[in-house]
């Protein structure tokens, strides 16, 4: 590509577009070829700043060979090599070894997993290459690319502008400005220009946050401004969840009290005349053993594997506090659009000149110009007047359209690219034999005022140019100044001769503005109506008789569109809703029809059984939206007021709608500021509440929210980055799945900490009780370690993935801030450490007795504490439920955990050479059988206590 290289001094801002795109060697109209994008991806490399490398392997190892106990132990280790206990100090560094890697191992996965998370919330871009409309990973763009900006879009680049409608950027990242700046294509800058002040150019990292507009890819990467201050961009840290910081202040405190034990335990065995070393050594195993340091990496690992597990359901997390809360959350706000629904839209119905006509009878006309879908029976049905009248809807409201209508090769038909709704209009113009790029072509866009969910309208001006009058092919560069995008990227195709038929008033203007909306909103702009052929104004009656249209079609579950023009002599300049949209002409309704997506209802049950109470919130029509609220079940029946409106949101005050807010099921016709009021309301009522949300308007929201859910496919880039977890299907169902996924991992994680906590327990008061009842040190230094190595690592982790319990999604949600000991739990880790350590002390003082010696007695305990410990770990998985119920064989991780787990225990024990190390001695059948029943006896004790807990909890059940 010759000298095309994008020289990093050049100053884009002070060339016009055409230069730019010569000297990038670029075609606005058509975009780089595919070869062309690919020699350029080889020679510019991708379009990505890089991240600061993540932590290295040694870096994790160094932190945890660093901690305080670790230290304790690497000492324990010399002064056993001082002692000359070789075997002791080489089994004490293994263990710290073994420790690290499982440490390391943890963290890196962890690491791997949040890495592959940032991996998939890559930014896309809409380009344009070799004429087509394509998205495509951000990273992938080059210099020269001709990339398409939309309100809510996150600048993919650096742009030059080509084309710019009402286009205002927020720059802060870059420049610290917070007000918007207004962007113009046209505008050729003085070389000196400041950055701040570039005009015509836009910025990788800042935001769209008004209009549209086109600009050619002129730096990417590390050539853009961004990439030149921010060599390597700041990784931003996952943070902590209040979760994961409860349980690291636990830790600390948990870590205070078994020092304390510890220093206790120590003091009494040396009263107890155990000797000094040997009690030393014994107090420092137990610490480690007893302080649950592995807490945080394991909260980490889980919550990063459901995180995974949320992805492969299509919810991406992208802030990991919002997986703790999503367990909790008491009600869904949902949109409409796209996520109860399908968003696949299909105009079926138009009302124009006061006859309902079913638009279905279209045809399936492909090819533009084809007067052949004029001999369906719905032209035929119609009489000249109304059919010119369905004509002007049609043509007019293709017009008012950002969507295109790409063929596909060989009249197999197009392809939509687009909002729905847009595309849904547009496809009935084809079916119709209208074109949208000939109309485009007919009459060029020249101005717009685009759609916002606020105004609930868009309008775009168009010039009549007369048939015959076109630019020629030659010009269409040149036109891409005035012309709208839509205009300029189409070309080709035949140029039949397109008049307009209806009222020469219409037809005849030079200048033709079309306005298309909610038919509230356009009404209210609206001064006449197509009638009869002519021109009339819009008295009462006429109005009435719309609204009435209008909502016969809402009823029927349609989003109905009204369309409507505005002759014109001049030009508006500027284009402003205030002078443009004004003194407008209705034409007539569309209604289109977007059938409820069908895993929605069962969503919908799913959630009120687990006491989440889904909500609609939307900007579609009252009736619209409780017509499709029904079809899924969302409306609850009987009872009064169960819909609110945006108008009557605006008549209540704060505390009104709180009181009112607990019955309203739907919302409709709202803004993104009615939104952000609901929210409200239903946060002080006390609620956790997830909300949806797309337009750049709704980011307020989604912050304000508990929990923010964007939408991947139709959502803006500001909406997913102020967004707590992308939906990667736009699906309500996704919602109420990432809730269930939520309250899994929630109680995954009080799983393995109860399972910590009882165990740690059971090995403190099995060396307290020893020593205190003067039974000597019932196990060695080593044997402490090797129990808590054994029994801590994979189990806990097994824990941490375990399947939810059956029924959880028909409990209520957690209540906001439960902690993981709510519900008795703190009781249940009493009784649980005291039966283990019990147990252990048992056969211990049982074999002790028999006067084999002490390292036999201390064998038996060796092979009962850690045994017990692996099979308490099925107990864990219910608080409440038998294993029956949850099934003992439902966690295959368990099993193989337990299975590796009791594999090391065994191996120690029977296997001579390790059995000398570990000071272990040969047992006799009877003594193996009172290990095994000591090993089970958990089992039952603990469903003997849960069967009473289940009795007394019904009891109490029953009683109130
Ligand atoms: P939703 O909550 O259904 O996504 P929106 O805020 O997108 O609601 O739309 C609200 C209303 O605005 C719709 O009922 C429709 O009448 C109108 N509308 C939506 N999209 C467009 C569009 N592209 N052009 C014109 N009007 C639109
Ligand atoms: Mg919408």
């Amino acid at each position: 590509m010759g000298d095309a290289a994008p020289a990093p001094s050049t100053p884009w801002h002070a060339l016009a577009p055409e230069e730019a795109c010569r000297r990038l060697e670029t075609d606005p109209q058509r975009g780089l070829s595919p070869t062309e994008v690919e020699a350029r991806l080889r020679r510019f490399g991708p379009n990505a700043i890089p991240e600061a490398p993540g932590r290295t392997i040694w870096a994790m190892a160094w932190d945890q060979v660093r901690e305080p106990l670790v230290l304790i132990l690497i000492a324990a280790a010399v002064i056993s090599v001082a002692l000359g206990e070789w075997s002791d100090a080489f089994v004490i560094l293994a263990i710290v070894i073994l420790n690290a890697v499982l440490g390391v191992t943890q963290e890196s996965r962890a690491e791997h997993a949040l890495a592959a998370l940032r991996e998939l919330m890559h930014p896309n871009a809409r380009v344009l290459r070799g004429g087509h409309l394509v998205d495509v990973n951000a990273r992938e763009l080059v210099p020269g690319d001709v990339v398409l900006v939309e309100a809510g879009s996150r600048v993919p680049a650096d742009l030059r502008l080509v084309e710019a409608a009402n286009l205002q950027a927020d720059e802060a990242p870059l420049t610290g400005e917070s007000v918007p700046v207004s962007k113009e294509a046209a505008q050729v800058l003085p070389p000196e220009t400041a950055v701040a002040d570039r005009t015509n150019l836009l910025y990788m990292g800042t935001v769209i946050t008004y209009g549209r507009g086109v600009g050619v890819v002129v730096g990417t990467g590390l050539q853009t401004e961004m990439g030149r201050i921010a060599a390597y961009l700041r990784q931003e840290e996952p943070e902590p969840t209040p979760l994961q910081r409860r349980l690291a202040e636990l830790g600390k405190v948990l870590g205070g009290i078994a020092l304390g034990v510890v220093v206790v335990v120590f003091a009494v065995g040396l009263a107890r005349g155990e000797p000094l070393l040997d009690m030393f050594m014994t107090a420092v195993s137990l610490a480690v053993a007893a302080i649950p340091e592995g807490l945080p990496a394991i909260v980490t690992i889980v919550l990063a594997l459901g995180v995974q597990r949320m992805a492969a359901r299509q919810a991406i997390v992208r802030r990991l506090p919002a997986v703790e809360t999503l367990g909790a959350a008491t009600v869904i706000a949902s949109d409409k659009t796209g996520t109860i629904t399908q968003n696949r839209m299909e105009a079926v119905r138009a009302w124009i000149e006061g006859v309902v006509v079913d638009l279905r009878g279209l045809g399936q006309e492909s090819r533009p110009g084809g007067p052949a879908a004029r001999h369906s029976g719905v032209w035929q049905s119609l009489d000249p007047v109304a059919a010119a009248a369905l004509e002007w809807v049609l043509r007019g409201g293709s017009l008012v359209n950002d969507g295109r209508l790409e063929r596909l090769e060989e009249d197999r038909g197009w392809r939509a690219v687009g909002d729905p709704t847009e595309t849904a209009i547009l496809a009935a113009a084809a079916r119709a034999g209208f074109w949208p790029e000939d109309e485009h072509r007919r009459f060029p866009r020249i101005g717009e005022v685009p759609f916002e969910s606020r105004r609930k309208r868009m309008s775009t001006l168009h010039r009549n140019a007369p048939a015959g009058d076109e630019s020629s092919p030659g010009d269409e560069v040149a036109a891409a100044g005035d012309g709208g995008l839509s205009a300029t990227l189409t070309r080709s195709a035949g140029r039949g001769s397109l008049a307009w038929p209806g009222p020469e008033l219409l037809a005849g203007a030079p200048y033709l503005l079309f306005t298309k909306g909610s038919p509230e909103s356009v009404l209210s702009r609206c001064q006449a109506i197509l009638r009869g052929g002519r021109v009339e104004p819009l008295d009462e009656q006429a109005r009435q008789e719309v609204m009435e249209a209008n909502a016969a079609m809402a009823r029927d579950a349609l989003r109905v569109l009204a369309v409507a023009v505005r002759p014109l002599q001049v030009p508006l300049e500027p284009m402003r809703e205030e002078v443009a949209e004004q003194a407008l002409v209705l034409l007539g309704l569309v209604g289109l029809i977007d059938p409820p997506r069908p895993e929605v209802a069962e969503a919908v049950r799913v959630s009120r059984r687990a006491g989440v109470r889904p909500i609609m919130i939307t900007g579609d029509h009252r009736d619209t939206a409780t017509a499709i609220a029904s079809q899924v079940g969302l409306m609850r029946s009987g009872g009064t007021a169960r819909v609110l409106t945006g108008v009557e949101l605006d008549r209540m005050s704060d505390e009104d709608l709180e009181r009112v807010v607990e019955d309203v099921d739907v919302y409709a016709r709202v803004t993104p500021e009615h939104k952000l009021r609901v929210v409200e309301a239903l946060k002080r009522r006390g609620h956790v509440v997830a909300v949806t949300g797309d337009g750049v308007n709704d980011a307020p929201a989604l912050q304000r929210a508990d929990i923010g859910a964007a939408m991947g496919i139709t959502g803006t880039d500001v909406a997913k980055g102020a967004a707590d977890m992308v939906l990667a299907d736009d699906n309500f169902a996704t919602v109420v799945a990432a809730v269930s996924e939520g309250r899994t991992i929630f109680e995954n994680i009080k799983k393995f900490v109860h399972y910590l906590l009882s165990c740690n327990l059971g090995e403190i008061v099995t060396i307290f009780g020893a020593i205190l009842l003067g039974l000597g040190r019932p196990l060695t230094a080593i044997q402490i370690l090797w129990v808590n190595l054994v029994t801590d690592g994979l189990p806990a982790l097994a824990l941490g993935v375990d399947p939810p319990e059956p029924g959880l999604m028909e409990r209520p949600p957690r209540r906001r801030g439960e902690g993981v000991f709510a519900g008795g739990m703190a009781w249940r880790d009493a009784y649980q450490g005291l039966m283990l350590g019990a147990l252990t002390l048992a056969v211990y003082s049982w074999v002790l007795s028999e006067g084999h010696g002490i390292e036999r007695a201390r064998t038996a305990a060796f092979a009962t504490l850690a045994l017990s410990q692996l099979v308490h770990a099925f107990n864990i998985r219910s608080s409440r439920q038998s294993l029956v119920q949850v099934g003992p064989l439902s966690n295959r991780w368990l099993l193989g955990a337990f299975a590796i787990s009791a594999a090391l225990e065994l191996v120690v024990l029977l296997w001579p050479p390790l059995a000398g190390v570990f000071g272990v001695t040969p047992l006799n059948g009877p003594e193996w059988e009172g290990i095994l029943l000591a090993t089970f006896a958990p089992i039952p004790i603990v469903e003997a206590v849960k069967a009473v807990e289940r009795a007394v909890a019904r009891r109490r059940f029953a009683h109130e």
